[in-house]
């Protein structure tokens, strides 16, 4: 039997207490989540908008999602009364999307920015040019029910340390950016989402504020 809280407390114990451990429960069971639940962890990760709300359904209230995934436009609805965190916002229409129905479901959802700081592959999240056009353009300022407070980023799959590291840092200086020309005041803008179970220990050195951590917890995915 796996155990998932001491799986989640030996992470946190190895880990600055000023980052935050997002357990990421997809594909799992609810009842692994329950078990971690009853022990206290409140937080979880889900990256399908279905799967997402099928376990808010029949899980405890209080515990506090986080979406993490490719969210489509039509499967915003699904979530978007009690998602807590959104890291994976990487295009204006998602982004428009979960505006319109925030707005609707009178609430100002929290939102990171997903950057491209991949070497390779992937199209995925914006680019710093990107993310500055967004952010000083009017049609943002208009977007009042979704508050950005920092950006999100997953490094290439390689066993190059130094390359992750790169990739890490690259996001780690976008925030900065962003944090000068665009959030200077805003203290809500704040979070670094990066680091899984296999890098979380260099991205905790390149400045994340928040790992994604799956199978190290929960054991692997088929
Ligand atoms: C699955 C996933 C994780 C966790 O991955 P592990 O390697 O199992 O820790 C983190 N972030 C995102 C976006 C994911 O999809």
């Amino acid at each position: 039997m796996i155990m998932i809280y001491e799986n989640i407390l030996s992470i946190e114990k190895s880990i600055p207490q000023d980052v935050k451990l997002i357990p990421v429960s997809k594909t799992k069971p609810q009842s692994m989540i329950l078990e971690a639940y009853q022990e206290g962890q409140r937080v979880f990760a889900e990256n399908k908008a279905l799967e997402l709300r099928d376990k808010h359904e029949a899980l405890p209230k209080d515990i506090e999602w986080h979406f993490i995934g490719h969210l489509q436009t039509n499967k915003v609805k699904y979530i978007i009364s009690y998602v807590s965190l959104i890291h994976s916002v990487d295009r204006l229409k998602i982004l428009k999307e979960i505006n319109k129905q925030a707005k609707a479901n009178n609430r100002i959802v929290d939102c990171l920015l997903e950057f491209h700081i991949a070497e390779e592959s992937s199209k995925i999240g914006w680019s710093i040019e990107e993310a500055m056009d967004l952010l000083a353009s009017e049609g943002f300022q208009d977007l009042g029910n979704v508050r950005i407070v920092g950006v999100m980023g997953m490094a290439t799959y390689t066993q190059d340390k130094e390359q992750i590291r790169r990739e890490f840092s690259s996001l780690k200086s976008y925030f900065t950016q962003l944090k000068e020309s665009y959030f200077p005041k805003e203290e809500s803008f704040k979070e670094i989402s990066m680091g899984m179970s296999g890098d979380y220990e260099i991205a905790i050195e390149e400045g994340s504020t928040m790992i994604r951590v799956g199978s190290k917890i929960f054991g692997s995915r088929s």
